[in-house]
């Protein structure tokens, strides 16, 4: 056996020791953070290990400007996985390797989907689950990521001309957009930016902790596995600087998200029992459904390149306004949705030297229920290799049929008058548009949203697949939660960042009502 889990012998000259903390926190991301920072206010000793860097309050002011500004998505600080799409196509899975998480380097939208979606997940064993149950929970993120709708002298121009380009293709305006209640429509994102900054939740939730005493952040810090003893996690183990480091609490909570969580239960001996012994790691859980259950919303986009007229009006907005690329998103219904809405379209420009404007325009649509499911495996024990991720995009055709209706759909909203004169020559467009020429145009041709989830699935029955119980509990091993984008059965038909932040709202409540009841 290459692992020996239960011995927690190792060279002392190169361990330190919390020895303090109630609890480690791993993944100090979107959902980690608000763990943390609850666990903290409520008195708890929690040492958040964080594979990436910290940059301290956002009042101390020493935060990267990119990861700052909200007017465009940032490409730095990213982990490095890659995959494949449904036609071969080499894709990027980019996720943020620093305080915050992703929610330090996303586009900001805040939609929380549709009760629908927490009602289902309710419905198949997970009590306390549901939308009412969440509502309070949202109020509570929402209010500390300082969620805001734009105003509409806030709207730019070419976001204005979707709106009106969308109202004139028979999508209602709407401003249920932050609602559970919602339906179809069209309007402007309630975002997480407050003066233009994008309002993470190291700055919503960790900020107010800082200088407690019960907090503790260790950075730069890649936790290889969770330490386990009798079955039961009493720490873990990680690297920092090139040194291994040791740390004990009573309790482990995972949030290194939906591809960083699974790849550590694997290395410590949690999930399917013949993979784990393929690898030469020693089996303390044997749960399928680690990694398994991994779905993400795919999506299929126009692109075109910007006219003059574009490039003059966003010019001339610049000079009094604030100029975010995407602000504006319209929620559509094609014939396979099991609920009010199951497309989101939601445009943008962005900077591209190679066009005469200097502008690049995108039309999306994004398919927020997708069926297929994907998984993923550890490639290596080895902490430093990336896990092979497989999302199975668009295995099953209704996945396709939904996007190909998104797709026309979108056709139809970009020759309206109201959008048609922003957008030039056609530069990802599909040949033909009958069935079979478009399903392979979306195969070869659709992107993600950078939504994955699913792959430490919540539920009860860990035969039929789930790894954590509806306390986010993992099944066989004690003193080990799981807060992040792993644990949902299925994506809401959302922008997930809120609803993994509620995520981490409950579960950190779960653990205080556990320790006091
Ligand atoms: C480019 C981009 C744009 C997006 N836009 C939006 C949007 O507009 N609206 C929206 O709602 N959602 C958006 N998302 C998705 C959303 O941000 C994520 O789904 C969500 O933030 C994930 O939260 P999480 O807590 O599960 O994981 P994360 O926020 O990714 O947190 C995981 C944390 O764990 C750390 N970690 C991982 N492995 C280890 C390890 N081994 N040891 C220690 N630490 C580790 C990571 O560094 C990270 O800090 C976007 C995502 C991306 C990438």
């Amino acid at each position: 056996m290459r692992r020996e889990h239960d011995d927690l012998a190792v060279d002392r000259r190169v361990i330190e020791r919390t020895g303090d903390s109630d609890v480690i926190v791993v993944g100090g991301g979107t959902a980690g953070a608000v763990v943390a920072a609850r666990l903290v206010e409520a008195g708890l000793r929690v040492a958040v290990v964080e594979a990436g860097p910290d940059y301290g309050s956002y009042r101390c002011g020493n935060w990267p400007g990119e990861l700052v500004d909200a007017r465009a998505l940032p490409v730095t600080h990213d982990w490095g996985y890659a995959g494949r799409g449904a036609g071969g196509q080499q894709l990027a899975f980019e996720r943020a390797r620093v305080i915050g998480g992703c929610s330090a380097h996303n586009g900001c939208a805040q939609l929380p989907g549709w009760r629908g979606d927490y009602d289902a997940w309710a419905a198949s064993g997970c009590p306390g689950w549901s939308a009412d149950d969440l509502r309070p929970l949202f109020a509570r993120s929402r209010k500390r990521l300082r969620v805001r709708a734009y105003a509409p002298e806030e709207i730019q121009p070419f976001q204005r001309a979707f709106l009106d380009a969308a109202v004139a293709a028979g999508i209602p305006l709407t401003d249920d957009l932050d609602e559970l209640d919602g339906e179809v429509g069209c309007g402007a994102e309630p975002v997480n930016v407050a003066d233009g900054v994008r309002w993470n939740t190291a700055f919503a939730y960790l900020d107010p902790v800082r200088d407690h005493d019960g907090l503790a952040i260790v950075t730069d810090a890649a936790v290889d596995r969770v330490l386990i003893a009798n079955s039961r996690a009493v720490g873990v183990r990680a690297v920092k600087d090139g040194q291994p480091l040791e740390l004990r609490a009573e309790l482990v909570v995972l949030s290194a998200g939906a591809y960083g969580t699974p790849e550590i239960l694997l290395r410590s001996g949690i999930g399917p029992a013949a993979d784990l012994r393929v690898q030469g790691i020693e089996v303390h859980a044997d749960l399928s459904g680690v990694g398994a259950n991994l779905h993400d919303h795919p999506a299929s986009q126009l692109e075109f390149a910007g006219t003059e007229r574009l490039r003059k009006e966003l010019e001339l907005f610049a000079r009094t306004r604030w100029l975010p690329e995407e602000q504006t998103l319209a929620k559509i219904a094609s014939p396979m949705a099991d609920g009010p809405f199951d497309l989101h379209v939601y445009p943008w420009v962005e900077p591209d030297e190679a066009q005469p404007s200097g502008w690049r325009c995108v039309v999306p649509a994004g398919l927020l229920t997708p069926r297929s499911r994907g998984r993923l495996r550890l490639r290596s024990p080895d902490p430093a290799v990336r896990a092979e991720v497989d999302h199975a995009y668009l295995a099953e055709p209704a996945d396709v049929a939904a996007l190909a209706y998104g797709v026309h759909w979108a056709l139809r909203v970009i020759r309206q008058a109201e959008l048609a004169g922003y957008l030039g020559p056609p530069l990802r467009f599909p040949s033909g548009t009958h069935d079979e020429a478009l399903g392979a145009w979306i195969r070869s041709n659709h992107a993600h949203i950078w939504h994955p989830a699913g792959t430490c699935r919540m539920g009860p029955d860990p035969a039929k697949g789930a790894v954590v119980d509806p306390g986010g509990r993992v099944h066989g091993v004690r003193g080990l939660r799981v807060a992040d984008a792993s644990v949902l059965p299925s994506l809401p038909r959302a922008t997930p960042a809120l609803p993994i932040a509620v995520i981490g709202e409950r579960i950190a409540g779960l653990i205080l009502d556990q320790r006091t009841g």
